[in-house]
């Protein structure tokens, strides 16, 4: 049986340095000679001859990748990769970002491996927000392997539990990871129906991922996104009402041209409540 191509993908927290795959992704910068974070990270996991082979490569440019061996790491190779630094999303971010993933993605299957690891590109010190930059690298991942069979798992590896959350409902919205186990549609019931039957749970995932796009698509951050959710959890009665809730407030972000660091006035998800009540 041909494996789905959403199987290829799997989330992880910890650390990058640990994992037994053919490859792992350095986000490194230009001048491949080691920085901190994950970069800092692998050089002292793989020690001072990785650092000689790097002083050899000449430099990378933003968007490109080049190939190391992995030294001390379990990994036999490491593919360094330089993200772009964030300066607001219209200097090509987007895309220099996509190509860090797909350049890293064909140096793994031109050296036929079958595991590679990636840690979240940029969006470290070079400050990219995490949401948007999760749905591009997993958006891109999903088109390179629906393209090219060799390469068997990637591996996203997160640091911390908001990455492993963000990754898991990009993978969800993206590619709906976990939909065959999810629960049908209900019309009405009560919030201890909803919790003790698990649709609650679904809501808040689909609320989640619905927020998570919204901010991708605007290129905003909501700054009052908890609270958001849990008024938007609180009134939905299914999944179907927590999509037009949603879509209301997509459409009014649209309207209203929201840019940036935003919050969401009380008084718009009311009337958008109001609109959308049963
Ligand atoms: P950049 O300069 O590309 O932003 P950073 O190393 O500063 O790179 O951060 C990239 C991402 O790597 C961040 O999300 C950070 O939390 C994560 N990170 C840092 N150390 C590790 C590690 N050991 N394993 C996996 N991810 C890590």
């Amino acid at each position: 049986m041909p494996v789905r191509i959403v199987d290829r993908i799997s989330v992880v927290e910890g650390d990058i340095t640990q994992q037994q795959v053919d490859a792992i992704v350095n986000a490194a910068n230009q001048t491949l000679l080691g920085g901190g974070g994950v970069d800092g990270a692998i050089h002292r996991a793989a020690g001072p001859e990785l650092l000689e082979e790097c002083r050899s490569l000449g430099g990378c440019r933003t968007g490109e990748a080049k190939i190391t061996k992995g030294y001390r790491l379990p990994a036999g190779y490491i593919i360094h990769t330089v993200g772009p630094v964030w300066s607001g999303g219209l200097a090509g971010e987007d895309e220099l970002l996509a190509s860090c993933y797909r350049k890293s993605l064909m140096l793994a299957e031109s050296h036929d491996m079958k595991t590679i690891a990636f840690p979240a590109i940029s969006t470290g010190a070079y400050g990219f927000p995490l949401a948007r930059a999760t749905l591009i690298a997993v958006r891109t991942v999903l088109e390179f392997l629906s393209q090219s069979p060799g390469i068997e798992q990637v591996v996203f590896v997160c640091h911390g539990d908001r990455a492993f959350r963000i990754y898991n409902d990009a993978l969800r919205t993206l590619a709906g990871k976990d939909s065959p186990s999810r629960q049908p549609e209900m019309s009405t019931s009560t919030s201890e129906d909803r919790e003790s039957s698990g649709i609650s749970g679904e809501i808040r995932r689909q609320v989640d991922g619905q927020l998570l796009m919204i901010e991708s698509v605007h290129g905003i951050r909501i700054v009052n996104r908890d609270r958001l959710l849990d008024k938007i959890i609180d009134a939905a009665r299914d999944t179907g009402h927590a999509s037009r809730i949603t879509a209301a407030l997509n459409s009014w972000v649209a309207v209203n041209g929201i840019t940036g660091d935003a919050e969401i006035p009380a008084e718009v998800i009311r009337r958008i409540l109001a609109r959308t009540g049963p």
